[in-house]
């Protein structure tokens, strides 16, 4: 009942074009009464009472009452349909606008495949609710009780006995409301998990084709294909049984209205016109009860569609998005205070880190893989917030700082330096939307990726492909540093890349980043000898802690771990001493 509440708060935005469509309903709902009123004119007054001279003039009323119907059935398709797709649109637009204020972590456990599913099946689902839920339950049940009265007004015995059926008919389809409700659940969860298989595939497609996993790729989509349709057949199965038995009780109601007319008729209780007319009206006193019984399983599952809508919204936003402190400028002086951060809630992943960069400084952070270098840069951005501690940045806790200013103050290169499938101007625009094309390019030099981009043909406007897929790493990540250069922003963050250049490249990559880090405070996660040995501080870490800090000489002359990661990160890869 709540969630109907709320689908039906979001119609009320647009009042008018609701009170239209529900209006034409109930009108379409009252003409219905035309055939059976003028079925029984026929038989039993032009008949009966033989009036031959009335047989054109109420055939024409008749006409003209179902042209009007029909005319207003035609506008209410339409405004229906304009009224389903601005729903759609707004709640749509709902969902994707609270996507984007929550917080990391919760894309940490909620698959892209699966957030995609409640965005293109769940919206429109829960909008059927609306135009065939409300507005045709609303327009059925008003139909449903016109000709009710309508045979109440001409003999109520009869009325009697035509609704005899009735309460077997809403027990039956109460019940299978009941049951079917928890099938469409697992039905749109299938649903969900495929999809999540089909985007995760497709993203990886490359590693599949690779480790030439395919025959294993299909079998998992097969199996999640084959789960989508098992559930739906569930809830197809009871559907088979459901409809033909609420037809057999309906129709059975029938011979009974006609079989107990024809006695009281016999009896002269009736005209024979009004059992003629009962059995026209029969048709538009079921058809209500038919759609409804069809309408309760739309219903039905838009409701779940609905909660899994409502579930996404009501999570909470990231908090301080918008709000809290908007200093005026930012100098780059940071400091960790005891920070202590967990991703699961079980053993740290950072452990009591206190260190800090003077405005201008370069930190470099290095340690094993899964030391915790990315989760560093990770809470400094407020992707994360520590469990313990506090970080400052010009002496202000960053809980105070609004995330949006932060995140303003920050260039943050990363390792896969995504970029968007558009055009490399709207890549770099990211970073300053004022920015004119003599800035980009300026930028573009000073990351040493102005030569690629004017080779492209299209230069600027070339289509970076999906995840940037159109340009090699070494040119995804110049490209990243150059959107980086255009931000121009007081506080960097680098994760050195990982992946094999050739020496040229990265002798750029470099280069480009000797540009963007000089007179910033820069934190780097480094991997090569010549970032350590220019770096203001290098912090080591391990299994989160901190356990050296100094420049390169001073840790060279501790002979401690630096030392022995040095022997085993960079010796062993002379290139990476350039
Ligand atoms: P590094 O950058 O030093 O290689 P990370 O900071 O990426 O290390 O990771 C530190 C630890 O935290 C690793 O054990 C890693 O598995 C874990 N970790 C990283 N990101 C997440 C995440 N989003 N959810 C859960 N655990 C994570």
């Amino acid at each position: 009942m709540v969630t109907l509440i709320r689908i039906l708060r979001h119609t009320f935005r647009f009042p008018l074009q609701s009170a239209l469509s529900l209006l034409m309903a109930l009108s379409c709902a009252s003409l219905v009464l035309v055939l059976p009123s003028i079925t029984m004119e026929f038989i039993d007054v032009i008949i009966v009472k033989k009036r031959p001279d009335l047989i054109i003039p109420t055939a024409l009323i008749g006409i003209s009452a179902i042209l009007l119907r029909q005319a207003i059935f035609t506008l209410r398709t339409y405004y229906n349909n304009s009224l389903e797709l601005k729903l759609t649109h707004l709640i749509r637009l709902e969902l994707y606008d609270k996507l984007q204020r929550l917080p990391v972590k919760w894309f940490d456990s909620n698959s892209s495949g699966e957030v995609m599913s409640r965005v293109a099946n769940d919206v429109p689902a829960t909008n059927r609710i609306i135009i065939e839920g409300v507005d045709q339950a609303i327009a059925a049940l008003f139909q449903f009780l016109i000709v009710v009265g309508y045979m109440f007004w001409h003999s109520w015995q009869l009325t009697l006995v035509t609704l005899v059926p009735l309460p077997f008919i809403a027990i039956l389809t109460t019940w299978w409301s009941r049951r079917s409700e928890p099938l469409w659940r697992e039905s749109a969860e299938a649903n969900s998990a495929l999809n999540a298989i089909l985007h995760d595939n497709l993203a990886g497609i490359r590693q599949i084709k690779a480790y030439t996993v395919e025959p294993q790729a299909l079998e998992s989509f097969d199996k999640a294909s084959r789960k989508v349709g098992e559930k739906t057949m569930s809830v197809m199965r009871g559907q088979a049984l459901v409809w033909p038995a609420v037809s057999f009780i309906a129709e059975s109601g029938i011979i009974l209205m006609v079989a107990f007319g024809a006695w009281s008729a016999l009896h002269g209780q009736i005209q024979p016109g009004v059992v003629v007319s009962f059995l026209v009206a029969w048709g538009f006193l079921f058809d209500p009860i038919s759609r409804i019984n069809n309408l309760s399983q739309t219903f039905t599952r838009g409701i779940v569609s609905a909660e899994r809508v409502f579930a996404i919204i009501d999570t909470p936003d990231e908090a301080n998005l918008t709000d809290g402190l908007k200093p005026l400028a930012l100098s780059g002086h940071v400091q960790f205070k005891n920070v202590s951060f967990s991703y699961s809630g079980d053993s740290p992943t950072i452990n009591d880190l206190t260190l800090e960069a003077m405005p201008g400084q370069t930190i470099a952070l290095v340690g094993a893989t899964g030391a915790g270098k990315s989760t560093v840069l990770n809470l400094l951005t407020r992707f994360y917030e520590p469990t313990h501690g506090n970080i400052f940045v010009d002496g202000v806790s960053l809980a105070e700082l609004s995330k949006e200013w932060l995140r303003d103050q920050l260039g943050y290169v990363t390792q896969e330096s995504f970029l968007f499938n558009t055009s490399l101007r709207e890549n770099l625009l990211l970073a300053k939307a004022s920015a004119e094309d003599d800035e980009i390019w300026a930028a573009l030099e000073a990351a040493n990726a102005a030569d690629f981009v004017r080779a492209t043909q299209d230069g600027l406007n070339t289509l970076a492909g999906e995840r940037g897929s159109r340009f090699s790493g070494g040119e995804r990540q110049r490209l990243s540093i150059a959107r980086a250069l255009l931000k121009n922003p007081p506080l960097l963050l680098l994760d050195e890349a990982t992946s094999a250049l050739d020496n040229h490249t990265e002798y750029l990559v470099q280069q480009a980043l000797e540009n963007l880090r000089s007179d910033r405070t820069c934190f780097v996660i480094a991997h090569r000898l010549s970032t350590v040995q220019k770096a203001d501080r290098i912090c080591v870490l391990h299994h989160g802690k901190l356990i050296e800090q100094g420049t390169h000489l001073e840790l060279l002359a501790l002979k401690g771990t630096y030392v022995k990661l040095c022997e085993a990160t960079f010796a062993n890869n002379p290139r990476r001493n350039t």
